[in-house]
């Protein structure tokens, strides 16, 4: 990069902070520590989000030093986990226990055709790797389930579910909740998907909104799916980790989005935190 390029860079990050701090109130305000100045090529990798003026230095530092688990190398966890290591997340974990298999390529975005038969973690892993070689990806070849998911899960600090079942979501949501652990919750199926953001004790978890899985939900070997579809709803989830890793935008928390990708009509419906709720009721009182 041009010492030009990067003292615009520079400079123009310094002015959205000078900006900002003008709107501040003038309570006084514990000192932040000034984050590590950013070397030539991550200046230059990350320029076009770090010239927004809702980013700075701050916020990259912050997804810099994040562990994300990602639930899912598939249609959902394609998206995410792309825009997560291309975003600069410092540490990305892949779970996932399936092999990728021809009918998974045409919505699936980290698998290609000599990929078939090999494990989707380390599919994801080796492509991400490519991607942005600044971040620890690491493959966990298995399923989450409720007896590991508090181990799986330990250390993170977001965990994006792009799984398909719902025995997975509950207990990934009882585990986050008890670990207090941000979620972010995504699902797809035909031609309609619904994205959530969950922090625990401060709002509704997947399990508030949702008590119990519908009878009888039917799979994408059945109901089918369009990769593009997948691709909106991952893209969600990927946005919702970014804002929850960074405090830039508003999280959808206390709301899930429910999204007819058939019509584009989108529907953000608010939901309560019940008391009697198992995962999270009671736990923070
Ligand atoms: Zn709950």
């Amino acid at each position: 990069m041009s010492n030009s390029r990067r003292n615009f860079l520079r400079d123009l990050a310094g002015s959205v902070r000078d900006v900002t701090a003008a709107a501040q109130p003038t309570a006084p305000r514990a000192p932040e520590p000034e984050p590590e100045p950013l070397e030539d090529t991550r200046l230059e990798r990350y320029s076009r989000q770090l010239v927004l003026p809702e980013w700075s230095e701050a916020a990259q530092d912050a997804l810099a030093r994040a562990s994300v688990l990602v639930l899912g190398a598939g249609a959902l966890g394609s998206p995410v986990a792309m825009y997560l290591a291309g975003a600069g997340v410092g540490r990305v974990g892949i779970v996932d226990d399936d092999d990728v298999e021809l009918s998974n390529l045409h919505r699936q975005l980290l698998h290609f055709t000599p990929d078939l038969g090999v494990p989707k973690a380390h599919s994801a892993a080796a492509k991400l790797g490519f991607l942005n070689p600044e971040v620890v990806v690491e493959p966990y070849q298995v399923r989450l389930d409720a007896a590991n998911a508090a181990g799986l899960i330990e250390g993170a600090d977001l965990v994006v579910d792009c799984s398909d079942s719902f025995e997975t979501r509950y207990a990934v949501n009882a585990a986050c909740c008890a670990a207090r652990i941000p979620l972010v919750e995504g699902g797809v199926l035909g031609m309609s998907g619904l994205v959530m953001a969950i922090r625990p004790g401060e709002g509704a978890c997947y399990r508030c909104a949702f008590p119990a899985p519908p009878p009888d939900a039917p799979s994408c070997a059945t109901a089918g799916v369009l990769g593009p579809a997948a691709g909106v709803i991952g893209s969600l989830q990927a946005l919702e980790a970014l804002k929850l890793l960074t405090g830039v935008g508003e999280p959808l928390t206390g709301a899930f989005l429910q999204c007819d990708l058939a019509t584009l009509a989108f529907l953000r419906v608010s939901v309560q935190r019940r008391s009697d709720c198992p995962d999270c009721g009671g736990a923070y009182a």
